[in-house]
């Protein structure tokens, strides 16, 4: 199965990709953990994405694509993937189409996550990720680890993206509203688009995700936490 994940920054995007993935037995394709990992390994690649990602912007297109395209090439990508923060404006939407066209494939279904600002902000405020694995991701409220500051699945020490502080989120936003919103009704033009709500536990969200994509049937308990 092919998907492509999109809804604005703090919808829960990251966390749900990765027990989707999991779940379809697909890979989960986060642009933003690939620079992150750059920004880690201090490649050129990622000195240039950290500039864009500390303020909010896009990283530039030319960059963005060519690391997905390198991504999809690899062929752990055979079963499907899910993709997670690409594409985030037309001109990605147009790239991964060529990519989709010159490997013959074609996407499945796009799920948009729905959410209220207000309600992005404060999950974004209290999010925090494990620095053994990011795809350990918490929720100082909403889900909070057993002992403050430490993951429960591993006990790595959780800390705070550089990115995610208020004026930070903000800016986020706005990029979201502007560039990515427009994305969103390409896929909806296309008939691909299917969309559910946001809100509710981790549990709640994945159910209606596996609903929505046509796998409501199978029991998504084993992918909980
Ligand atoms: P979120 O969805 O919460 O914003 P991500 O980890 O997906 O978090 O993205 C963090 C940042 O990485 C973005 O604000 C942006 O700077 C950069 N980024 C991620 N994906 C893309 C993309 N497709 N194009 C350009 N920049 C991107």
């Amino acid at each position: 199965m092919r998907i492509i994940l999109i809804g604005p920054p703090g919808a829960g995007k990251g966390t749900q990709a990765v027990r989707l993935a999991a779940h379809l037995s697909i890979q989960h394709i986060s642009t933003g953990d690939l620079f992150r990992e750059h920004i880690d390994e201090r490649t050129e690649l990622g000195r240039n994405a950290r500039t864009h990602m500390r303020a909010g912007l896009l990283v530039p297109d030319e960059v963005t694509t060519g690391v997905v395209k390198e991504r999809l090439a690899r062929p752990d990508t055979e079963r499907g993937f899910l993709l997670d923060g690409f594409p985030r404006n037309l001109a990605q939407a147009q790239a991964l189409a060529g990519i989709l066209v010159d490997s013959k494939l074609r996407l499945d279904v796009v799920l948009g996550l729905d959410i209220s600002e207000d309600q992005v902000v404060r999950r974004i405020a209290g999010r925090r990720l494990c620095r053994q694995d990011r795809e350990h991701i918490f929720h100082v409220d909403y889900s909070p680890p057993d002992v403050a500051g430490v993951c429960d699945l591993c006990g790595g020490e959780l800390y705070q993206r550089g990115d995610d502080r208020e004026t930070t989120v903000r800016k986020r936003l706005e990029v979201y509203r502007t560039e990515t919103a427009p994305v969103v009704d390409h896929y909806r033009s296309q008939g691909l688009l299917t969309t559910i709500a946001a809100h509710g536990s981790v549990q709640e969200v994945l159910h209606r995700a596996l609903d929505a994509i046509g796998q409501g049937q199978a029991d998504a308990a084993g992918t909980s936490n």
